[in-house]
């Protein structure tokens, strides 16, 4: 493993899909990058998502996130090169009240506003696209034909070894543990494998961010909560009529998912009684929960049974939508968190805007709505609705 450096310009502290994708960019761009990650790459939040990429959002900045990352993902065989195993058989919202048709039709014009494929269907053209969705109370759907998945693990990994390429040395096993700020200017990171010269720090720690914004003085009102999701056993013949391109399917009332993953499902739901916390003990009622619901929603997935699952940790921030941005409380403190469950997607696109604020340059979309100071200084907030 390579040792900790003397110097760099900027340290990117945490080693998930955000941070790989800042020290990629950066690297790229030819600035001189540390990345330190206190456990292995990805191990935090990116390892446990669900691996949904999409456009199909309710609020303009992320309709243009969305897009802009999957375009980078299209293309990351050739930049940074990996193979990252991406499916785009579309996002499936299945909508059972007035009020959330209302909602996703004025979402749809969003979205052609911003170039993204998207169109809402009946509840039988629904059923076409995924025959297992049971549309007994579902009004309508939103289809976004071009969103779909692929494997976050991969992507952390070709936007490290990217990085790593172009310079840029990437540090595991190495925890941040303070920052030092001299006349208000960063000027250093302590880090358990010693100290390490710098201007400038982006903070991408996810659910642990609120930590090293303290190190600065910077209060980000982000809190992790965990979400579970399982793998079911691989699908039987009686499932041959379920086609390969079969959408990741939501039932947006009660936040139902799933996703063909290789031959199996994968399967989740935002279970509204969780609690704050980082602990990621697996909810024993998980399956009995899921069960109830894919009950109404998609009966026939009650005839796999459950392979495997794992629990992660959403950073979730209070209107649910990201925190970014540069704070002006010191020189130069960087900071992209609070994804609320929809970062690995973003991850992408957030390497390139982090870039372009870092080299002074207007990023493709003006992302000051997402500042931290909207919680602070009585900003805007500025809620998404599409969320899982
Ligand atoms: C069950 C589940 C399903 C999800 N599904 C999706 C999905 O389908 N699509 C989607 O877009 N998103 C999804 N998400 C959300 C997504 O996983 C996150 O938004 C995204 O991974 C956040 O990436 P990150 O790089 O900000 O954080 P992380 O991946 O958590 O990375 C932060 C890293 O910082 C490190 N760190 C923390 N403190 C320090 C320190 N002091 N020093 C050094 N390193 C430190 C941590 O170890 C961690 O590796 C899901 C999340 C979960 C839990």
């Amino acid at each position: 493993m390579a040792n900790l450096p003397q110097e760099a310009d900027v340290v990117v502290i945490g080693g998930g899909v955000m941070g790989a994708s800042a020290a990629f960019h950066l690297a790229e761009a030819g600035v001189s990058v540390v990345l330190i990650e206190k456990n292995e790459l990805a191990s935090g939040s990116t390892s446990k998502a669900a691996g949904g990429v999409r456009a199909n959002f309710s609020d303009e900045l992320n309709v243009a996130m969305g897009a802009r990352s999957l375009d980078l993902l299209a293309d990351f065989p050739n930049r940074p090169g990996q193979e990252i195993d991406l499916h785009r058989p579309g996002y499936l919202f299945a909508l059972s009240t007035t009020e959330d048709v209302t909602a996703f039709e004025a979402a749809t014009k969003i979205h052609h506003k911003f170039g993204v494929e998207s169109r809402m269907i009946t509840p039988q053209e629904a059923k076409e696209l995924n025959p297992l969705l049971e549309i007994d109370g579902i009004l309508a759907a939103s289809f976004t034909p071009n969103d779909g998945y692929c494997t976050p693990e991969s992507v952390v990994l070709g936007y490290a070894s990217g990085a790593r390429k172009h310079g840029a040395i990437i540090l595991t096993q190495t925890e941040a543990t303070d920052i030092s700020v001299v006349d208000g200017k960063i000027v250093s990171v302590t880090t358990s494998a010693g100290v390490v010269k710098t201007s400038t720090v982006i903070n991408c720690a996810g659910a642990w961010s609120p930590t090293i914004g303290a190190m600065v003085g910077l209060e980000i009102p982000v809190k992790p909560l965990r979400r579970e999701l399982l793998i079911t056993e691989p699908l039987t013949e009686d499932f041959a009529d379920v086609p390969d391109n079969m959408p990741m399917t939501i039932d947006y009332s009660t936040s139902l998912y799933w996703h063909r993953e290789g031959n199996a499902m994968l399967m989740g739901f935002s279970d509204k009684s969780a609690e704050y916390g980082f602990d990621l003990k697996r909810d024993p009622k998980f399956p009995e929960k899921i069960g109830e619901l894919a009950y109404e929603r998609a009966p026939r997935l009650l005839e796999l049974g459950a392979a495997s699952g794992w629990a992660g940790l959403y950073d979730v921030a209070p209107d649910h939508n990201a925190i970014m941005g540069e704070w002006d409380g010191v020189s130069r403190f960087l900071y992209a968190t609070g994804f609320s469950g929809h970062g690995f997607l973003q991850g992408p696109a957030i390497g390139e805007i982090l870039r372009d604020m870092y080299l002074g340059k207007t990023p493709f979309v003006d992302i000051s709505p997402f500042s931290n100071d909207r919680f602070s200084s009585g900003g805007e907030l500025r809620p998404e609705k599409n969320i899982i």
